[in-house]
């Protein structure tokens, strides 16, 4: 038996979203029934599926994580990879000892200038996440997840705000910007093609340099506060969950003795 064959599985698990994909810019591009979105975000997945298995990627799971799993189909994701459909519950399967994680199609958190579609979670219903006092949204809170169970977030793919919004937690990520925001519903994309060969290099050099990008760890005991949109008024007995504290009629803020306790009982508001 040669050594390589007991090294563990390389599995790279990608999540998806249709905000940060090139070409998608107006709210109405995100309804996951609209074909040309699916179309733009079925190729760059796939370009991001292809530089994996090049890098030397052994299996590339692609969570359809936008707006209740009904974007990619098995029909047209790549022919080597594998579609994850369906709600992955507060650990994003990560027990399951991924070798890296990916983003592709990522926004930014809530309230970031030049952020196409910026938001957390829900544009409608959350206005902001705080984590220890400091605000996070899919990027940070996901990529401390995953950090959790020591795994490292390897790649992004989004508009440059996204891009920025992991380079300044895990500097040594591979992020590829597809397009630049001017404004909320303004921006200024790459062609298709370009970012599906942009994404396919970045996931091969991700892949590549897979060992020097640390997983980004919370240590300690961890606050999640959860400010919803004047839409949303807190329940009558929001206060009695474990660790929950009402701050304000629509602010509750979770406590947890370390990341992951405070994740689960935070997660449950999102
Ligand atoms: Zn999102």
């Amino acid at each position: 038996m040669t050594s390589a064959s007991s090294q563990p599985r390389k599995t790279i698990l990608v999540i998806t979203d249709a905000e940060g994909v090139a070409g998608v810019c107006r709210q109405d591009q995100t309804d996951p029934k609209d074909g040309e979105m699916r179309q733009l975000l079925t190729g760059e997945a796939n370009a991001a599926v292809e530089g994996f298995l090049a890098g030397g990627a052994d299996e590339v799971i692609v969570w359809d994580a936008h707006d209740g799993s009904q974007s990619l189909s098995a029909l047209t994701i790549h022919p080597k990879a594998k579609l994850l459909i369906g709600d992955l519950g507060a650990t994003m399967g990560c027990e399951r000892g991924y070798a890296g994680v990916a983003f592709v199609g990522q926004h930014s958190m809530a309230n970031v200038r030049m952020g196409v579609m910026a938001h957390s979670y829900s544009s409608l219903g959350i206005q902001n996440i705080l984590m220890n006092g400091r605000p996070v949204g899919e990027i940070g809170t996901r990529a401390a997840l995953a950090g959790w169970y020591r795994i490292p977030v390897i790649l992004l793919s989004g508009d440059t705000a996204a891009t920025e919004e992991l380079k300044a937690i895990v500097p040594q990520a591979e992020v590829v910007a597809v397009k630049e925001g001017l404004a909320r519903y303004a921006c200024i994309s790459m062609s298709a093609e370009n970012a599906r060969a942009a994404i396919r290099d970045g996931a091969t050099r991700a892949m590549k340099k897979l060992d020097q990008i640390p997983p980004y760890r919370i240590e300690g005991p961890v606050t999640f506060e959860i400010e919803y949109t004047t839409r949303n008024s807190l329940p009558i007995d929001a206060g009695r969950a474990p660790g929950a504290e009402v701050v304000d009629d629509r602010t509750i803020r979770y406590k947890g003795k370390d990341f992951l306790e405070a994740w689960i009982r935070g997660n449950a508001g999102f």
